[in-house]
Order: structure tokens, then C-alpha cells, then sequence
């Protein structure tokens, strides 16, 4: 399969280059240059098959002939080996037609390990074949730096950069990483926000010569691998579900990437009616869909803090597929730039209305319905799931069945599900003991040259 890019100026690109790129060259993301056929994966015979197997033939066609079979299964097999359940995720009932799909079971607790050690794996792989080395850097508001230093732990060739908002993310998260003892992964504590890091980061990425002079990697959620790792779930749990009944997925969304996953499973044919957006308060991506009008807000800080964005990158993917024309993505992608908005016209949002509807939990409503679900049903839920269930309960519909994703376990947001809670949660025992191992990070100035001197320093 080739790639090209939603701006439109780089065509026929191998899965090698789009796996190690995050943007492509003309700023614009890659998305397959035509999706394969729903036929050549044969969903019906899923229900008898094993996760792994599933994953191997969602992501095929995708990689092309990057591995051959023993590598494809040899990089399968290792991705999920950390995975603390058999099936990986697990579906469990909130309420007749009601399904929680549990995405935390994975090493780091959020659904941000799927993927992440996918690409790990997938990274290691190729890069034996290529005889190169390479250097990830990466910004996070606290999962995905997580799931990246235990996905690319000890592994050859690859360096971990990986910036983060000093006092800006949970102790477990930030636990996670900096107890993490391995040579090839540095811990920054930024003094700045999360949008500070992230700006680093893209400053460090558009230097060209720098970029390539240490082969310099994008592992954030607009990497293609890591969406399409994460389509195997929503295959998997639709294949888990009566075929005679229409599934709705709630998502809770920030980046748009999880959902935009979920897209891709229905157009490669899974049975999927609506993909159902679930936003905190920061709710662009519902007043898009709502307005057509695609407005930044400021940014709030929620209990929900991993959806706390208001620039949704994989939205323009979504963008090129209602327009099938790069130069109106071009075009919106500027008046975003010098105005701060940009408008869809009606007949376009009546198109994306067809897949996708919308709600929004403020903060009061996030922790009510953490309480609400645990008496109606003794489940504890993470604040960004609640923001999931929360916005479900408005779509609910006896012919079909509600799968909300439970995107972080409940123990990883301890304070707020506490709160809710008003009681305490117990954590499982690998959390605690974080606590009183020894942590290993470099406090960090908010300075791009701190970086890139640092940085120039690889080879
Ligand atoms: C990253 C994250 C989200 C948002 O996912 P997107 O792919 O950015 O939409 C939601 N919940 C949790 C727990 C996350 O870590």
C-alpha cells in the first residue's frame, strides 16, 4: 500500500517512510492513497479468531511488505506480551446494550499502550533491516510519554526523548517514566505547559538539518502506525457482538485519534453504525460537528486532563475524506493559521453527520457520572471515561449496541475518581509500587536551544 499526503503535494510514499515520519514533508498527515477492499479481510470469520490474529490481518495490507510473515509474527507477538489480560481489552456490561470496552489492561493502563508497542516493535524490526539508528522525541500531557518509555525501553538503536510539564501531570504518570532505568530513555521536566513541550518539540522537528543529522522520529498520535494499531480493537470488540445488531462506539476524544481508528474500522467494513465524539469542556470537536465552525478556544484544565486540547490534529483526515480535495484542506489548514477558524460547509457536515455525532460533560457532570456508574453498576471508571458514558446515555437506542471506550484505568486519575468517589480506591499493587522506586529526571529550562544542543550531541 502507498501513502500520500491530505495536502496533496507528496504522493506514492512506502509505510517505511510513513512509519518513521510524523508529518509529512508538506505539513500536511498521511492517509492511504485509496483504503483496501472490506472483502480482503473477511470480518465475518473474526468472532472465532484470537486478538493477535486479528491484529495481523487488520494491519497487512497496511505494511505491505515491510516484514515478511515470521517478522509480522514475531512483532505481534512481542507487542502484546505485556498485556495483562488474554483478549487484551475486555468487554464488560454497563446496562442491557450497554458495553464498556476496557482499553487499560496493557503496561502503562490507557489505551495509549496498544499502539505504542505496536510501533516499538515494529520500529526495532525494520530498523535491523535498515542498519540505521533513529531518535524519538516526544511531547505528552502524561499517557503517551508513559507508553512510550515502557514500549521503547532497552531497545537497540532507538533513543527516547521524552518532554513533559513539570507539576502539570499525575504522580502515577510521571512515576511511570521517570522509574523507568534504561540507557536509551532521557525524562525532561519542562518548566512550562503542555503546549510549551509540544512547541519545543515542533520547533526541534522543523529544523531540517538537525532533523536529519540524528534521524529524528515522531511517535505522537498522528503517526499512521499508531492508528492503525488501534482499528484491531474496534474490530475485535464488534466481532464479540451479536452481527445482527448495529454497534455505536463513544469515544472520548482529544486529538481526534482513537475515533479517527474507529472510522477506519468502519470503512474497512466493520459493523459500525455512528462513531459518537465525547468531549470535556474542551468541546471543539463537538461545536464543529454541531456549527461546521472548527474555532480554538483557550484551553481548560480538566479532570479529564488527557483530553485537554484544542487543536485536533487527525481532524484533517477526517477533513480530506469529506472533501476528497487537498486543495480545500490546504485552504482551511491557512485560515486556521490567520484567522483561528475555518468553516465547513453545510453540505460537507451533513456528509460527516452520516458517521459522527456529539456531546460534551462539563466537570461536574465527569465526577457525577463516575458516582453514577459505580452504584448503578460497582465499576470504578477513569474521568475521561466518564466523559464517555456521560455522552452515551444521550444516544442510547434498543435496536443497536453502545460500546463506550474506557480509555485509562480509574487508579491512574486516583484524586478525581477519589473525589467522586468520596471514598478511597484501592491500586493495584505495580502502581504502588512505583511510589518507592527510584526516579531519574533532568529538570529542564522552557528553551528550544537546551534541546537541541542536547540533541546535536546524537548521532
Ligand atoms: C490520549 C487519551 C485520550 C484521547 O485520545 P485521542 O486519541 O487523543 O482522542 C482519552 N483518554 C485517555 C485516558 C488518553 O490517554
Amino acid at each position: 500500500m502507498l501513502y500520500k499526503s491530505t495536502r496533496g503535494k507528496i504522493k506514492n510514499v512506502p509505510f517505511k517512510d510513513v512509519l518513521f515520519s510524523g508529518l509529512a514533508p508538506d505539513g500536511g498527515l498521511y492517509i492511504p492513497e485509496k483504503l483496501p477492499d472490506p472483502e480482503l479481510f473477511d470480518i465475518g470469520t473474526f468472532s472465532e479468531k484470537k486478538y493477535e490474529e486479528i491484529a495481523q490481518i487488520i494491519l497487512k495490507p497496511f505494511v505491505g511488505n515491510l516484514f515478511d510473515d515470521l517478522q509480522f509474527d514475531n512483532i505481534t507477538k512481542k507487542a502484546y506480551s505485556k498485556f495483562k489480560i488474554p483478549n487484551k481489552c475486555e468487554l464488560v456490561s454497563l446496562s442491557e446494550d450497554h458495553m464498556l470496552l476496557e482499553l487499560f489492561h496493557g503496561p502503562t493502563y490507557a489505551f495509549k499502550d496498544f499502539a505504542m508497542q505496536m510501533i516499538a516493535q515494529m520500529f526495532q524490526e525494520a530498523l535491523k533491516k535498515i542498519k540505521k539508528s533513529i531518535n524519538i522525541i516526544v511531547a505528552t500531557s502524561g499517557d503517551t510519554g508513559a507508553a512510550a518509555v515502557n514500549a521503547f525501553r532497552n531497545l537497540e538503536n532507538i533513543n527516547l526523548f521524552v518532554l513533559y510539564p513539570n507539576n502539570r501531570i499525575s504522580e502515577i504518570q510521571k512515576r511511570q517514566m521517570t522509574t523507568v532505568d534504561s540507557s536509551n530513555i532521557k525524562i525532561f521536566s519542562v518548566d512550562g505547559t503542555f503546549d510549551d513541550c509540544q512547541t519545543i518539540v515542533k520547533t526541534i522537528f522543523n529544523d531540517a538539518n538537525l532533523s536529519k543529522k540524528i534521524s529524528l522520529t515522531g511517535v505522537n498520535s498522528i503517526n499512521w502506525a499508531r492508528i492503525i494499531s488501534q482499528v484491531v480493537y474496534y474490530c475485535f470488540a464488534a466481532s464479540r457482538i451479536d452481527s445482527q445488531k448495529k454497534i455505536n462506539f463513544c469515544i472520548p476524544t482529544g486529538n481526534f485519534g482513537n475515533i479517527y481508528a474507529g472510522y477506519i474500522a468502519k470503512r474497512i467494513g466493520t459493523n459500525i453504525d455512528k462513531l459518537i465524539v465525547a468531549t470535556n469542556l474542551n468541546d471543539i470537536l463537538h461545536r464543529t460537528i454541531t456549527t461546521g465552525c472548527y474555532l480554538k478556544d483557550k484551553v481548560y484544565k480538566t479532570h479529564s486532563p488527557s483530553m485537554d486540547i484544542q487543536v485536533s490534529s487527525n481532524f484533517e483526515r477526517l477533513l480530506y475524506d469529506i472533501y476528497k480535495k487537498p486543495n480545500i484542506v490546504n485552504k482551511q489548514m491557512e485560515e486556521l493559521k490567520s484567522n483561528g477558524f475555518y468553516q465547513i460547509e453545510d453540505n460537507s457536515l451533513s456528509k460527516l453527520k452520516e458517521d459522527f455525532s456529539s456531546g460534551v460533560a462539563t466537570e461536574e457532570e465527569t465526577l457525577s457520572e463516575i458516582l453514577n456508574v459505580y452504584k448503578k453498576s460497582n465499576i470504578a471508571i477513569c474521568p475521561h471515561t466518564a466523559v464517555g458514558t456521560f455522552v452515551s446515555r444521550k444516544f442510547l437506542n434498543n435496536n443497536k449496541v453502545m460500546i463506550t471506550l474506557a480509555t485509562a484505568h480509574p487508579s491512574k486519575f486516583i484524586d478525581s475518581v477519589q473525589t467522586a468517589l468520596g471514598m478511597t480506591i484501592v491500586q493495584p499493587n505495580e502502581m504502588k509500587e512505583l511510589y518507592s522506586k527510584k526516579e531519574s529526571v533532568i529538570d529542564a529550562p522552557n528553551e528550544v536551544n537546551f534541546f537541541k544542543n542536547i540533541l546535536s550531541k546524537e548521532s
